[in-house]
C-alpha cells in the first residue's frame, strides 16, 4: 500500500486491535508511535515485534481523555519527527450494563474514553496537519454506534456520536486537504470479546453471514486503506467491516 505520510500515532496500541493496527502500519513502511495509558510492558512489547519484523516504531504514554496528556504526546512526536501524517484514533472501553442500572458515571466515563479523547485528537490533528495541509485520521467506531445494543447505551452513544463526528470533521478539514474517516467492526476476537459469556458470543455468530468473529488484522487493513494513498477521494466515509452483521 502507498503512503505520502512518514508517520502515524495509534491510541490504545498495547494490545487488541490497536495492537494489530500499530504491527500492519509498520509492516507498510510508516514509523508508529503506540500509545498505552497503562500496559507499559505490553506496548513496549508491540515495539519490539515491530522492530524484530524490521520496523520503526516508539512507544508514548498518554492517558488520551486527558487534553493536556494528548496533546503533550502530540508535540513529543512533532518535536522528533517534524510531523504527524496519520492518526488512529483507537483506544477505547465499555462499561456494560442495562440502562436502569447504569450510573451517569458509568454513561460519562465511556462517552469520555471513546468520544471526547477522539475529539481532542481529531481537533489537535486537524491544527498540526492543517499547516502541512495533509493528513489523514481514521476513528475506530463500531457496529453498535449503528445498530444500538441492549446493555450499551453508553458505548452505542460514543460510537454513534464518534460517526457523527467524524462526518463534520471531514467537512470542516476538506479545505486543508485533510481526511477523517471511521471504521465500525462488528465483533472481533479481542479481550473486549473475550469477556462476553459464550452463549452471547454463539448467538452472535449465529447471526454474522459470515459465521465467525472477525480478526484484528481484518480491521488493520481497511484502517491502512483509509490512511493510504488509495484512498485519496474518500472523506466523511463510516466504513463497516462487519461480516455483514449490519447492512
Ligand atoms: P481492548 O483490547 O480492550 O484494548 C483497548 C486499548 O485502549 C488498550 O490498549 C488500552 O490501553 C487503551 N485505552 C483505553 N483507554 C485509554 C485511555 N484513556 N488512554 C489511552 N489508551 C487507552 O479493546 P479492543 O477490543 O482492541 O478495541 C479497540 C477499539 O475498537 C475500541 O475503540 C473499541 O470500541 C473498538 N471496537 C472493538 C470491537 C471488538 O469486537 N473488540 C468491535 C468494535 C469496535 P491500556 O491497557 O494501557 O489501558
Amino acid at each position: 500500500m502507498k503512503f505520502t505520510g512518514n508517520n502515524v500515532l495509534v491510541t490504545g496500541a498495547s494490545r487488541g486491535i490497536g495492537a494489530q493496527i500499530a504491527k500492519s502500519l509498520a509492516g507498510f513502511g510508516l514509523k508508529v508511535w503506540i500509545n498505552y495509558r497503562s500496559g507499559a510492558e505490553a506496548a513496549d512489547k508491540i515495539k519490539e515485534e515491530i522492530e524484530n519484523a524490521g520496523g520503526n516504531a516508539a512507544v508514548i504514554q498518554a492517558d488520551v481523555t486527558v487534553e493536556e496528556e494528548f496533546l503533550a504526546a502530540i508535540k513529543t512526536i512533532i518535536d522528533a519527527d517534524g510531523e504527524l501524517s496519520y492518526l488512529v484514533n483507537n483506544a477505547g472501553i465499555t462499561k456494560d450494563k442495562l440502562a436502569l442500572r447504569m450510573s451517569v458515571d458509568d454513561f460519562n466515563d465511556v462517552i469520555s474514553a471513546n468520544l471526547t479523547s477522539a475529539f481532542i485528537g481529531c481537533k489537535a490533528s486537524l491544527k498540526v496537519m492543517g499547516k502541512k495541509r495533509f493528513g489523514s485520521v481514521v476513528n475506530i467506531s463500531s457496529i453498535v454506534g449503528e445498530m444500538g445494543n441492549a446493555g450499551q447505551t453508553n458505548y452505542a452513544a460514543s460510537k454513534g456520536g464518534l460517526n457523527a463526528m467524524t462526518k463534520s470533521f471531514a467537512k470542516e478539514a476538506a479545505s486543508r486537504s485533510i481526511r477523517y474517516n471511521a471504521i465500525t467492526p462488528g465483533f472481533i476476537a479481542t479481550d473486549m470479546t473475550e469477556e462476553l459469556k459464550d452463549e452471547v458470543k454463539d448467538e452472535y455468530i449465529r447471526n454474522i453471514p459470515l459465521k465467525r468473529f472477525g480478526n484484528a488484522s481484518e480491521v488493520a487493513e481497511a484502517v491502512a486503506f483509509l490512511l493510504s494513498d488509495h484512498s485519496s477521494y474518500i472523506t466523511g466515509e463510516i466504513l463497516k467491516v462487519n461480516g455483514g452483521l449490519y447492512v
